[in-house]
């Protein structure tokens, strides 16, 4: 157990003592941060580009490549045996400059949108620092997508430029290049010596190019960031993001995660996802830290050895990472020293507070569960270093944050009163958590889609799609999610793409995909499948249509598991009732069934 905090059991408060932490937490009085902390603070203390306007990548990387963070390491990646190789500020802002040059070249400039579909590997980064150089915009796929979400993305997201390897492309994107007529270039970052037809080889254009020039001249309100994520209907939404935000991920990493100049920190995201993005790329590197990248999947032993060998002292990861190390138990990780640990944080789904209380068995430190979301761009509620946790809560909002519950009527609309929304103020009501708009990391639309991002702001607040209650000292307890949404080992996945994809299987007739509990993943994606005239369920027919999902959509996103059914509950209007369908699975009450088809 640190010093500084008591042995707590699982509904105990964990209190500390901010005298015997190891390092002086960044927010020691929260209210008084709260009262005096305000985003234009955070934006001066940004270097803002020569001549006016703010970049990203030049807080991030350019700006430390002059003076002493110079040499040190900036992201430093371990390879599969352990190994280590790094770059350094100086070597990604070369790298980067060199990698806006070829945008330049190739006539690829301002607001167009450069997309990577990667592992977590060195291109990854200098692209993404790269393309907010030269005031591009840069969308990170993941890589584990199957080609139907690449193609869907791409196109919807008008990429004119690819990054990749040779291995994804291959697998993946050479099979529906023909349908991205706008994408001009792929670039493989692993081409060398051996050309793939239609494509570029990164290494020999980066060698040819120059390792100085200018930064793009950028202003707030420029797009800089394309993130896609999932809602209950409809396509994949492209939440847009501005340079702007990095005024937040500054104050959010200092906050939340209580960065100081000399960690060493480690968040486990990959930049696929908005958390890999915004806290394992730009946070860290805007606060001059070391990043740890692993290359690899996440292995109970091998994290443990990561965060002894590479001296962790910040460590940024997920509840579904954790559950996994808690089933391996705590005398694997006392095998290893820990010592550097002083900070561990948590994002993306509920945190168990069992979870929260193994952290102080299994690494002598409570586990910080904070809470946002890709529309919000940074971190929003959060426990910190230096307050007292409530297992089991999200904390309190950022300063510079205002968060609220927004009364829901019985049809989950918010209740309104003279034009604003009604806020639920008892302590210990459920609402629909809201964000008042104004924090600059907030995504500032959904890419051609104006009326849905219209519609997530209501009454003054912007609204999130999560219920939460809050107690009467502020701390916020997630309940669930408004909406159908599912979140599966941190990755949110909307049903509709699930179910559209199942439909292109020869024999289903109708699909419905609700998310199930599982103790380590948090939910399981698992579909109810209507069949067409003249076919019979069978176990060989169950594999086959799991299989032709899974290829097309790739093993994050497609089903585990999949039942047939005669007929799946309807509204009268022909809308799938997955509420329904997840009461019947789970053995719970079914609630009001009036607008069920078929019944009265
Ligand atoms: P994404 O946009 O993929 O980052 O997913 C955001 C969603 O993940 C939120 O709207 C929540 O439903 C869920 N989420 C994120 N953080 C937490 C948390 N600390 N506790 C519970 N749910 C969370």
């Amino acid at each position: 157990m640190a010093a500084g905090i008591e042995s707590p059991t699982r509904w105990s408060t964990i209190r500390k003592d901010v005298r015997s932490l190891a390092v002086l937490p960044n927010l020691v009085d929260y209210d008084e941060a709260c009262r005096t902390f305000t985003w234009d603070s955070a934006r001066r203390e940004l270097t803002g580009l020569p001549g006016g306007g703010v970049n990203i990548a030049f807080e991030a990387a350019h700006r430390h490549a002059v003076g002493e963070r110079a040499e040190r390491e900036a992201l430093r990646f371990v390879r599969a045996d352990g190994t280590t190789h790094s770059l350094t500020y100086r070597g990604l802002s070369e790298e980067a400059n060199r990698f806006a040059s070829v945008l330049r070249s190739l006539g690829i400039g301002r607001g167009d949108r450069v997309f990577s579909l990667a592992g977590r590997i060195p291109s990854l980064y200098v692209a993404m620092m790269g393309t907010l150089t030269n005031a591009s915009v840069f969308c990170p796929l993941f890589s584990a997508f199957g080609p139907d979400p690449i193609r869907q993305r791409l196109q919807l997201g008008t990429g004119r430029v690819l990054v990749t390897t040779r291995a994804l492309y291959r697998k993946k994107v050479a099979p529906i290049r023909s349908a991205l007529p706008e994408l001009r270039h792929v670039f493989l970052v692993d081409a060398e010596g051996a050309p793939e037809p239609d494509t570029l080889d990164l290494t020999a254009l980066l060698r040819d190019a120059e390792p100085y020039g200018p930064v793009a001249e950028t202003q707030r309100e420029d797009m800089a960031l394309l993130h896609f994520t999932s809602g209950t209907t409809g396509t994949p939404k492209g939440a847009i993001h501005v340079h702007d935000a990095v005024a937040a991920h500054l104050a959010t990493g200092r906050f939340a995660l209580d960065l100081h100049p000399d960690d060493i920190y480690w968040c486990t995201a990959d930049p696929g996802w908005v958390t890999g993005t915004s806290y394992g790329v730009i946070a860290p590197l805007v606060h001059g830290v070391t990043s740890i990248v692993d290359e690899e999947e996440l292995d109970a032993e091998r994290w443990y050895r990561i965060l002894a060998e590479q001296r962790v002292s910040v460590w940024y990861t997920a509840p579904t990472a954790l559950r996994m190390l808690m089933k391996a138990g705590a005398p694997l990780a006392h095998e290893h020293d820990l010592s550097a640990l002083r900070f561990v944080a948590s994002v993306g789904e509920p945190l168990n507070p069992e979870v929260v209380v193994w952290g102080t068995e299994a690494f002598g430190l409570p586990v910080h569960d904070n809470w946002w979301q890709t529309e919000t761009g940074g971190i929003m509620i959060a426990n910190y270093a230096a307050t007292e946790i409530r297992p089991g809560s999200m904390g309190r909002p950022l300063p510079g944050v205002q968060a609220a519950l927004v009364r829901r009527d019985d049809e989950d609309r918010p209740v309104m009163l003279d034009g604003e929304a009604e806020l639920v103020t008892e302590p210990g009501t459920v609402g629909e958590l809201a964000l008042r708009p104004g924090w600059p990391s907030m995504f500032r639309g959904y890419l051609n889609e104006e009326e849905r991002y219209r519609r997530c702001f209501v009454g003054g607040w912007y609204l999130t799609g999560d219920l939460a209650t809050r107690d009467a000292d502020g701390y916020y307890w997630f309940v669930g999610r408004g909406d159908d949404v599912i979140k599966s080992s941190g990755h949110l996945i909307g049903p509709f793409e699930v179910e559209s994809c199942l439909l292109e299987h020869e024999a289903v007739a109708e699909a419905g995909v609700i998310g199930i509990p599982d103790p380590v993943a948090g939910a399981l994606v698992k579909a109810f499948v209507e069949l067409r005239p003249g076919r019979e369920p069978s176990d060989a027919l169950r594999l086959d249509i799991i299989g032709f999902a899974r290829k097309r959509l790739g093993p994050a996103i497609a089903p585990r598991e999949l039942d047939f059914v005669e007929s799946l509950p309807k509204t009268r209007s022909g809308k799938i009732l997955r509420r329904l369908l997840k009461a019947r699975e789970l053995g719970l009450p079914e609630g009001d069934t009036s607008t069920v088809e078929g019944s009265r």
